[in-house]
């Protein structure tokens, strides 16, 4: 057998989750294995690239040692509160302990009904599924707390969305699948008693050196503020930041209409559904603090004294905004080479971030070259440019190349090119999705040719600006 589980989260009072298996699929097919990831899970090589494996991740066999089910939650999506989400096509199968001593969930994502599907289909579409794979483990390799993805199957069946797709299944691997929105469907029910079974499991698996809900409201804070500031630093808009979506461990988790910015637009939104601009590149650091607050009130209920909780509480989310500035000074300097980042560097930050928005400055491709002869090319104002250009100088040390160099990715994965790879797919044809990959799993190498066309803005027509939710 190849997965040794060791499943906690099925341990918790059962009205918190709902067991029952994946619903199989007609004809399962592999589309990629995440070897590396499976050696960190301790899975078995062999095992998980045989037939047997894609039986299982298509959900067609479950095996020993799971326990499968559904986990409930709740949420805020844009704002609003929604009492009852859950995993309505998603089942954990169960959970690891990885040969690096983490214990992460094993979970399939489009796997059929459950009780929380609502009025869904339980499905994922092949493109929302090589979208999420890709740029997950691009996120990894750039570095930012993220879920992983193990692995991607075909499933043989057609989904329907605005046109029948073919669909898939994502393989999806993360600390944990709690989410704010997990804390708080057992407080709005005025569940205590799940409320506090969760508090203890969470801390035993993330906060281990929490005493108190005081404590696990501090690390979430810091957590989510330190994630943030790192999406800001690589130009990227999660797009979807409702509660549900929120996980309290601090990794980037669900890629619907997640995107990188190509052209640096402070206020730029992909999502289709994000009419008001919710979620916004320049709102995330906001909207974090918001999941935050809604978090700690989730909390109220496991304190002794709920009015002094509330004071508590509320401090320690005020503590959001000074942690977020941290942050993202210490990411944003780094990309600038600097060492010893000061409070005082945070106007030569921000003043190279005003000319790259004035100038339509291409967000990565800026910084990967801002130390190169390329640099000007980017601002429209030269002038300018050069001006910014002697104060960095003055600022930065002798090592600031070799930081630059591992605070600057050369690619990420741009939206264009998702798109180019989910047409390819849905075309029959793979290698553009792993040519892709490859590309993006090393996003600090010197740029072959490849890289390099991976590495190019889009044009205005090559540019795509919407991107859907992929339910
Ligand atoms: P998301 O926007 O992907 O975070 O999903 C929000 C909620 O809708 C979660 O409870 C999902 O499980 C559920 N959901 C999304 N897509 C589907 C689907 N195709 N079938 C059933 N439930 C879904
Ligand atoms: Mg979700």
């Amino acid at each position: 057998m190849g997965i040794e589980f060791d499943n906690s989260f099925a341990k918790l009072p059962p009205r918190m989750f709902a067991r029952l298996a994946p619903v199989p699929v007609s004809a399962p097919s592999k589309i990629v294995v995440n070897t590396a990831l499976a050696a960190v899970l301790g899975i078995d090589l062999d095992w998980v690239e045989s037939e047997g494996a894609t039986e299982v991740f298509a959900g067609n066999t479950v095996p020993d040692g799971a326990d499968p089910l559904a986990q409930l939650y709740a949420g805020h999506q844009f704002g609003q509160w929604n009492p009852q989400l859950g995993d309505g096509r998603a089942i954990l199968l169960g959970e690891v302990v990885g040969t690096d001593g983490i214990r992460r969930d094993i979970q399939l994502k489009g796997s059929g009904q459950t009780p929380f599907s609502r009025s869904g289909d339980g499905r994922s579409a092949l493109g929302p599924v090589l979208r999420e794979y890709i740029v997950s483990e691009a996120m990894q390799a750039l570095g930012v707390p993220t879920t992983r993805s193990l692995a991607a199957v075909m499933t043989g069946d057609l989904v329907y969305r605005e046109t029948p797709q073919p669909g898939a299944i994502l393989t999806r691997i993360a600390q944990s699948h709690i989410r704010v929105g997990t804390f708080q469907i057992h407080a709005a029910r005025g569940d205590r008693d799940a409320l506090n079974a969760l508090q203890t499991l969470t801390i035993d698996r993330h906060f281990p050196e929490a005493k108190d809900p005081t404590d696990l409201l501090d690390g979430v804070v810091i957590r989510q503020a330190s994630l943030v500031a790192q999406w800001m630093g690589l130009g990227f808009i999660h797009g979807v930041m409702n509660t549900d979506n929120c996980s309290v461990a601090g990794e980037t988790i669900d890629y619907g209409p997640c995107a990188f910015m190509d052209t640096y637009v402070p206020g730029k939104v992909f999502s289709s559904i994000d009419q008001m601009g919710r979620y916004a590149y320049a709102n995330q650091p906001a909207i974090a603090a918001w999941n935050c607050a809604q978090f700690a009130t989730s909390l109220i209920p496991l304190m002794p004294d709920q009015e002094a909780a509330i004071e508590i509480f509320t401090e320690s989310v005020n503590r959001f905004s000074d942690a977020y500035k941290t942050a993202w000074r210490k990411v944003f300097a780094a990309k600038l080479g600097l060492t010893d980042p000061r409070e005082d560097d945070d106007a030569l930050i921000e003043d190279l971030l005003v000319q790259m928005a004035q100038g339509g400055s291409d967000f990565t491709n800026t910084f990967a070259s801002l130390s190169t002869t390329d640099a000007p090319d980017q601002f429209a104002d030269r002038d300018a440019f050069s001006r910014w250009e002697k104060r960095w100088i003055a600022r930065r040390d002798n090592g600031f190349a070799a930081i630059m160099s591992q605070a600057n990715p050369q690619v990420i994965p741009r939206n264009h090119q998702i798109e180019a790879v989910i047409v390819a797919a849905l075309a029959g044809d793979f290698s553009k999705f792993h040519e892709m990959l490859a590309v993006v799993t090393a996003p600090f190498d010197p740029l072959n040719d490849t890289g390099a066309a991976y590495a190019r803005s889009p044009t205005q027509a090559e540019a795509v600006t919407r991107t859907f939710c992929g339910t």
